[in-house]
């Protein structure tokens, strides 16, 4: 089944974007949804118009003594977390000679270290609870090379590979973990990007709600065979 209905879900980088798009679809599957970012205002303000089964969370997801908090307080407070949704990123862009390593650092940080350390600090609940969904967004540069994208394209390959070391590991456990890898999607990350020139063969970019339906299929029982896994939703622009 796609329901979620009792199981609690928690979503880094879910106050806009992508984010915000798994955020509300997984609540309206029926999941009690945490939404975790820097971003205070629009997070709050997201959770509020979801209303009940909706909490915002400060989390900056390259604190690990942040993540420890944020998850012993779900688990106190709504009794586990069934779901963790690794979507916080970042990205910049360089030519090789001029990527600095602050900019290597900075991207590396949020979108690799910051799913080893969700990953990390949920296993325990999960593990504890005998099962539990791990969804990583990764990235289609997680599946080739693009020019100027050094730090970006090495987090992504890096967030597929520990999906896969993971996957292995706690299968046995109850625990699945899987990776997703969007194409090109409007949200404020892309917004200086031309879609022309991408070669999309359905045609268009894609809306964060289209990348959402694969979210809560692995998020759900309807994905209880699939662990390992990475599920490419880009229109067929890598094929
Ligand atoms: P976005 O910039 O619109 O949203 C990113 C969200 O992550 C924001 O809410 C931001 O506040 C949050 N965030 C950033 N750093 C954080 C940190 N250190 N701690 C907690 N939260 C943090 O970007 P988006 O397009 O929605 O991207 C979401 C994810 O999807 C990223 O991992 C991105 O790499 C990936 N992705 C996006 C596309 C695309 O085309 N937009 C394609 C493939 C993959």
């Amino acid at each position: 089944s796609f329901a979620l209905d009792g199981r609690v879900a928690v979503v880094t980088g879910g106050a806009r974007g992508l984010g915000e798009a798994y955020a509300r679809s997984l609540h309206a599957a029926g999941a009690t949804v945490v939404i975790a970012d820097v971003l205070d205002d629009a997070g709050a303000a997201l959770a509020a118009e979801l209303g009940e089964r909706a909490r915002f969370a400060h989390l900056d997801v390259t604190d690990e003594a942040g993540w420890a908090a944020l998850i012993e307080q779900a688990v106190a407070e709504l009794g586990a977390v069934d779901v963790l949704v690794n979507n916080a990123g970042i990205a910049n862009a360089a030519p090789i000679e001029h990527f600095s390593l602050a900019k290597w650092d900075a991207v590396i940080g949020v979108n690799l270290t910051g799913v080893f350390l969700g990953c990390r600090a949920v296993v325990p609940a999960m593990k504890a609870a005998g099962r539990g969904s791990i969804v990583n967004v990764s990235s289609v540069e997680g599946l080739r090379g693009s020019p100027h994208l050094h730090g970006y394209t090495a987090s992504k390959f890096g967030v597929r590979g520990l999906t896969k070391s993971l996957a292995v590991e706690l299968g046995a456990d109850g625990i699945r973990v899987n990776s997703v890898h969007p194409g090109f999607i409007r949200t404020d990350m892309t917004t200086r990007i031309d879609p022309e020139r991408l070669d999309i063969p359905l045609g268009r970019p894609g809306d964060p709600v289209d990348v959402a339906g694969a979210v809560v299929f692995l998020a759900s029982d309807a994905s209880s065979f699939v662990t390992g896994a990475e599920l490419v939703v880009d229109g067929g622009m890598v094929t």
